[in-house]
C-alpha cells in the first residue's frame, strides 16, 4: 500500500498598491519555484472572478501537484 501525501495550497490576500485593491492568490506551499503576488507571475495563473466580484488569482505548481489531485479525485468516481 503506498500512501499519496498532499502538498498544501494557501489562500493569501495581497492588497495592490497602486489600487488600494485586494486581491486573493491561491498558491501552493513548497513549491519547486517561488511565486509572485501578481499577474506576471511565472506560472501564468488563471484569473478568477467570484460571485461576490472579488478577484482570485490562481496560481499553478511547478511541481505538478494538480495532476495527482485530479487522479485522485477521479478514483473518488463511483462508476456504479
Ligand atoms: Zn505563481
Amino acid at each position: 500500500m503506498s500512501i499519496i501525501k498532499f502538498k498544501p495550497w494557501a489562500a493569501v490576500t495581497v492588497r495592490d498598491l497602486v489600487s488600494g485593491q485586494d486581491f486573493q492568490h491561491v498558491v501552493p506551499i513548497d513549491d519547486k519555484r517561488d511565486h509572485d503576488f501578481d499577474h506576471e507571475c511565472k506560472c501564468d495563473p488563471e484569473l478568477q472572478v467570484t460571485e461576490d466580484g472579488a478577484i482570485v488569482f490562481v496560481h499553478t505548481s511547478f511541481d505538478g501537484r494538480e495532476y495527482t489531485e485530479a487522479l485522485l479525485d477521479l478514483s473518488q468516481v463511483n462508476l456504479n
